[in-house]
């Protein structure tokens, strides 16, 4: 389960930055998370909560494996 860009998760304006905001949990800023999944702490609370309901980091290495393994099913 995929979505094209993780972008509903809570943001926080970092101080002192006009135009600048991060993920209210991890405190990664949001140009670097670039709506990914992955662009947050693998501890992030949102990162985490996604990944427990069944949505995968774009591109993660156990994906991959899994199709991997399917073309020789
Ligand atoms: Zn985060």
């Amino acid at each position: 389960m995929k979505k094209l860009y993780y972008i509903d998760y809570p943001q926080e304006h970092l101080e002192g930055h006009a135009h600048q905001y991060r993920c209210a949990f991890c405190k990664v800023e949001t140009t670097t998370i670039n709506g990914k999944l992955e662009g947050h702490q693998p501890t992030c609370e949102y990162r985490k909560q996604l990944e427990k309901i069944g949505y995968d980091a774009i591109g993660s290495s156990r994906e991959t494996a899994l199709h991997e393994a399917d073309d020789f099913d």
